[in-house]
């Protein structure tokens, strides 16, 4: 199935100054359209940037089958446009499509479309240091019924989003607030999936923890709140002792493209990295006997994002004297070096879809 085209009646002017993340659109999008009962995927398009017509009965509005995905074009220095490893969001897509008993968007179908519509915007992709072209993926439900059962119409659209360096003054620790209360996921839910319920349900930790002074949730796990699981929306990993410690993706964790990749950089430096459940106990007991060396986030929009406190049920431990660790530090100038193309790529990482001039 080929991608028709609808021009634009005109195009927007580039943004000057700070981008931001998340806030300015390019001028178009792609959208393709399911229908279980036209044989599936029957219409793919990019068209311009612009609201969506739908029913106010579309199901995804009631009872929220919604999927997503979150990945980045980077502009090289040369003025090549690539991708990261695209098809390892191809795939998440598909899992977490499944388990909302949403139809797959083949692999193949995926990546072409997030090529095709980088392709079309790449006078988009920004040139600036840490900038980059925000790509979101997502899926939703537009059957019109208000009657509970899987959805046999969808849309999957992708948009995409000129962005700024997440961190404006360089990358800084954060306050990690470890939440006693709420969770985010349990086992046999949704919790390794990317769906918007997930987040919708994770708010409310993140407003207690803001007001409590702090930036980002630890999450712990759902049965017993015990057991260390992600912080705010990126995987978690701490260096103890020496060796790094992050959750096992086991159906409660969501596995980042970032964590896997991180994971294979740390293995090959001659790390020992350990998959498994920690407790929230062992982690502060760590902590007050100085083996809690670094602590550090990890996902797409970041990269890493450097742990500098952690309060659990009052009681607080700054991690590093609250500065980013060298293997933190190693870690985000690696992937970022290879992401921006500043650094070989000996895994084949990174894909092109603009060639330098
Ligand atoms: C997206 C996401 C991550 C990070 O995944 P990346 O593929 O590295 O961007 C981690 N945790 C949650 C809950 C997420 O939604």
């Amino acid at each position: 199935m080929d991608i028709r085209f609808e021009e634009a009646a005109a195009l927007k002017e580039k943004p000057q100054g700070p981008l931001g993340f998340g806030k300015i659109y390019t001028d178009y999008m792609y959208v393709a359209e399911y229908d279980k009962n036209k044989g599936g995927w029957w219409d793919q398009a990019i068209v311009p940037f612009g609201p969506i017509e739908m029913s106010p009965a579309s199901m995804v509005l009631h009872y929220a089958q919604e999927t997503f995905e979150g990945l980045k074009a980077y502009r090289t220095k040369d003025g090549t446009i690539q991708l990261f490893r695209p098809e390892m969001n191809a795939r998440r897509f598909i899992n977490s499509n499944e388990r909302m008993s949403m139809p797959a968007v083949p692999e193949d179908m995926f990546v072409n479309a997030v090529r095709a519509l980088v392709e079309k915007e790449a006078a988009w992709v920004p040139s600036g240091e840490g900038e980059s072209l925000y790509i979101r993926p997502y899926m939703f439900a537009t059957e019109e019924g208000v009657g509970v059962h899987p959805s046999a119409k969808y849309k999957f659209i992708i948009i995409a989003s000129p962005s700024g360096a997440y961190y404006a003054s360089g990358v800084n620790p954060v306050k990690i607030w470890v939440e006693d209360e709420y969770i985010r996921a349990a086992p046999g839910g949704t919790g390794f999936t990317k769906c918007g319920g997930n987040y919708a349900g994770s708010l409310k930790a993140q407003e207690k923890a803001e007001q409590a002074g702090y930036e980002q949730v630890l999450w712990l796990d759902g049965v017993n709140r015990k057991y260390v699981e992600e912080v705010g929306s990126m995987n978690v990993m701490f260096l103890i002792d020496g060796k790094v410690v992050t959750a096992p993706t086991d159906g409660t964790v969501l596995p980042g493209v970032t964590r896997n990749s991180i994971i294979h950089l740390l293995k090959d430096w001659g790390y020992e990295v350990e998959e498994r459940h920690m407790s929230i106990d062992e982690l502060m007991e760590a902590a007050r006997d100085g083996k809690l060396q670094e602590a550090w986030g990890t996902g797409t929009a970041a990269v890493i994002s450097p742990i500098g406190e952690l309060c659990y049920k009052g009681e607080k431990h700054v991690i590093n004297d609250f500065k980013t660790g060298d293997l933190t530090q190693k870690l985000y100038d690696t992937l970022t070096g290879i992401q921006w193309g500043e650094l070989e790529d000996p895994y084949n990482w990174t894909q092109v879809v603009v060639e330098a001039e």
